[in-house]
């Protein structure tokens, strides 16, 4: 059954709490608030019992789909397990009620915890330093492309573009533009990696970088890379790497040493903070020698065996976010990072791409790989044979939820037909990545022997297929009827 919303359930002048009769002379609400910013009319409150309310979000919150019920393979996104443990340390005292106007000398300890998770990001990613303030992973994007523009500039000219291979994350294109460059795509070859020679050919001295995801979103490492990276620089050009998948390369490859300049990290996809429900992220930028100038600021510095907030870097693009950024993830970061200490952290990223390689093959005779070849910590498929039953991508990922797992992500990269992009990551048990598998191939079956019932999927979810178009387009959450 669809749950009401809470407004639907009030009912006038019941309430949760009964408070009691005033018994001491009324005073004007004006006299104490002035009447501008009073309300004309009562807010429209939901009015609901105690018990009511209560089980309204119970059963709200059980419908919710959430890793902690069960299998998340979302390409792109490592909706993987966070150790509940760095929920615990987030909340200690210390950690969460530390103000960020203190006084520094009251700060030293969350100060010196900023100083070696800078430290120890740059340690795993072969960079020189790094910013922690960007709150997610596509402001990380835009807070790279301005020290891109800041280098450049202080070189003479800012340049005009930003060269973006067509297998990119969606939000590279997006930040290219809002930090005021022109996007050029460069197509992929047959193997799905950068085509050389298209990349050659869009190099020139008006090209600010390269911005590259990798592994890219086919799941693929760039082989290339170190020839890519030597003929952008050879144009003056920088390259960025989008590293928000950065459990694909922990312990195995450091972007610092095969010539990437400046790379944002996930630590909400990465460094053990749960996301997906829109909450705060981190997206620290870490730098090598040719951008360090131009970090935002302030910058944790160590000075005299004490760490202060240092204002004073002249080239800085300056700040991007209030404060520090969301410390809470640095610390579920910190604490996750020494907890698997360098050995842990490599067996992370194998178990990723063990997980991802050991799901592939289980379903490669089934969905046809467009991009054949061993894949990182994710990989595409295409549903593309759903259509000789006439049904689509969709119609498996919606069977899929009766199934009990939630559908991977669908039609990206858009370079795939009817893509199907499978994330497993790290934590998964190989049980999970069994039942999964042969959910995925179980519809399949279905879809030949009963397209109807998969195209009218799902059946046993709280609603049905959602107007996807139409919520996008007239979000209104305001449109219900109050009693
Ligand atoms: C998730 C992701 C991003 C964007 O990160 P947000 O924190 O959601 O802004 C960028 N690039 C890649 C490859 C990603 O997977």
């Amino acid at each position: 059954m669809p749950e009401k919303l809470i407004f639907e359930l009030s009912q006038p002048g019941r309430r949760a709490v009964p408070m009691p009769a005033l018994d001491v002379p009324a005073k004007p609400l004006s006299d104490i608030i002035p009447s501008k910013h009073l309300r004309q009319t009562p807010a429209r409150l939901p009015e609901v019992g105690e018990l009511e309310t209560v089980r309204h979000f119970v059963r709200v919150s059980s419908m919710n789909y959430h890793i902690d019920k069960g299998f998340y393979p979302l390409g792109s996104c490592t909706m993987k397990y966070n150790p509940l443990v760095n929920e615990t340390v987030a909340r200690l005292d210390g950690f969460a009620n530390v103000h960020p106007m203190q006084p520094e000398e009251t700060l030293q300890g969350a100060l010196y915890l900023m100083h070696e998770l800078i430290r120890m990001l740059c340690e795993i990613v072969g960079m020189k330093t790094a910013t922690l303030q960007p709150a997610a992973g596509a402001q990380g994007e835009l807070t790279g492309l301005m020290m891109i523009r800041a280098y450049h500039e202080s070189k003479g000219k800012p340049r005009k573009f930003v060269l973006i291979p067509d297998s990119a994350h969606g939000t590279n294109p997006a930040s290219v533009v809002i930090a005021g460059y022109e996007t050029v795509q460069i197509p992929s070859n047959r193997e799905g990696r950068v085509d050389l020679a298209a990349l050659r050919e869009k190099l020139n001295d008006d090209v600010a970088a390269l911005m590259i995801t990798n592994p890219n979103t086919l799941g693929l490492f760039e082989t290339q890379i170190e020839e890519i990276s030597r003929i952008v620089h050879e144009a003056g050009a920088l390259m960025y790497m989008d590293g928000a998948n950065l459990n694909a390369l922990l312990g195995l490859v450091r972007p610092g040493d095969i010539g990437f300049d400046v790379m944002h990290i996930n630590l909400h996809k990465t460094f053990s903070t749960p996301h997906g429900g829109g909450g705060p992220g981190a997206g620290p930028v870490a730098v090598g020698s040719r951008l360090v100038d131009f970090l935002p600021v302030p910058r944790v510095v160590k000075k005299d065996e004490r760490f202060i907030l240092d204002y004073d870097y002249p080239k800085s693009v300056g700040k991007v976010h209030s404060f520090f950024g969301n410390f809470g993830m640095m610390v579920r970061a910190y604490a996750y990072i020494l907890m698997h200490g360098d050995r842990g952290l490599k067996r992370i990223s194998e178990n990723a791409i063990i997980n991802a390689n050991y799901l592939l093959s289980r379903l490669a005779s089934h969905f046809r790989l467009p991009y054949p070849g061993a894949a990182m910590h994710e990989f595409v498929v295409t549903g593309e044979k759903l259509r000789t039953f006439g049904l689509r991508t969709t119609d498996l990922a919606k069977r899929l939820l009766d199934h009990g797992v939630h559908a991977p992500t669908i039609y990206f990269p858009l370079i795939v037909r009817e893509a199907i992009m499978i994330e497993p990551t790290e934590t998964e048990s190989r049980e999970t990545l069994e039942a999964f598998a042969e959910a995925m191939i179980r519809v399949l079956k279905e879809a030949e022997e009963n397209p109807e019932m998969v195209r009218t999927a799902p059946h046993t979810t709280p609603v049905g297929r959602l107007d996807e178009v139409k919520a996008v387009k007239e979000l209104n959450i305001n449109n219900f009827s109050v009693n």
